[in-house]
């Protein structure tokens, strides 16, 4: 784990954070500058610095923060729609490099993106 990463350290507590899920793999925590009434931000707790740097050994964890994806939505009861991205790189707009799922609601989402 890169000691400068921010979301490793919300990962491991040290950077506070309002959680929606944790476990020992995945947390979902909400984002601080909010793009949709609901905003939450899905991450592995182990350091994969975007989705580019994905292979079949992440199969199990990314079934799993799929599921909790899923979970939550249940939870919130986004029952008229949901978004979840990831953006990678430069041209996506990716500002932290830990991978991380962005779980939209709450609003009419416009596509394509900007
Ligand atoms: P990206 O731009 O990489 O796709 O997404 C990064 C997201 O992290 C942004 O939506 C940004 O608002 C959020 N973010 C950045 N710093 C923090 C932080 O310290 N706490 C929380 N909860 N979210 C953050
Ligand atoms: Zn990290």
């Amino acid at each position: 784990m890169p000691d400068d990463c921010l979301f490793c350290k919300i990962a491991s507590g040290a950077i506070p954070s309002k959680k929606a899920h944790e476990d020992d793999l995945v947390l979902a925590f909400y984002d601080i500058a909010p793009a949709a009434p609901v905003h939450i931000l899905v991450i592995p707790k182990q350091h994969i610095p975007s989705a580019a740097a994905l292979g079949e050994q992440h199969a199990a964890l990314l079934g799993h923060l799929f599921a909790v994806i899923a979970k939550l939505a249940a939870e919130l009861k986004l029952d008229d729609g949901f978004r979840v991205v990831s953006n990678v790189g430069e041209l996506a707009g990716q500002s932290v490099p830990h991978l991380h799922f962005h779980l939209l609601s709450g609003r009419a989402l416009a596509w394509p993106p900007g």
